[in-house]
């Protein structure tokens, strides 16, 4: 499906073209430091359909759980996530946008949860954590 989203402050929009079925989750300790988060959720967008406008600030994580570098790219204004891929030139054949950046966001239903050795163990157990519509009072 035709995909489009922009980070907190606007300076970065992207647009695309993904399939809700390869959502995924990531427990890393990278994705987990990378969006002072406990897990980050993304959807592979092939190259050909990628468009952004902005400038993202990129950054190389060496040191990926998994031995790879991966090229992290965010906005340097307001620090949204926007993507990562493999580093090179050009367009890349797949970048892995972050869902909560999309206008999208509630079509993309994570199917699979990678690197769950590093989860944090409360993860599974949040449906059973006192909610608030909004936010906390006080
Ligand atoms: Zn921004
Ligand atoms: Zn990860």
């Amino acid at each position: 499906m035709k995909i489009d989203g922009a980070c907190q402050c606007g300076a970065i929009t992207i647009e695309g073209e993904a399939d809700p079925e390869k959502t995924q989750v990531c427990h890393c300790t990278d994705c987990q430091a990378g969006t002072g988060s406990a897990f980050r959720v993304s959807v592979p967008v092939p190259g050909a359909t990628f468009k952004m406008t902005g400038e993202p600030t990129l950054f190389l994580k060496t040191t990926a759980e998994s031995g790879r570098p991966r090229l992290q790219a965010f906005c340097g204004k307001c620090g949204s996530p926007i993507y990562s891929t493999s580093p090179g030139e050009g367009v890349q054949p797949s970048y892995m946008v972050r869902v909560g950046i999309l206008r999208q966001r509630e079509a993309f239903v994570p199917r699979r949860q990678n690197w769950f050795r590093s989860a944090q163990a409360w993860v599974t157990g949040l449906g059973g954590v006192p909610k608030n519509e909004k936010a906390a009072a006080g």
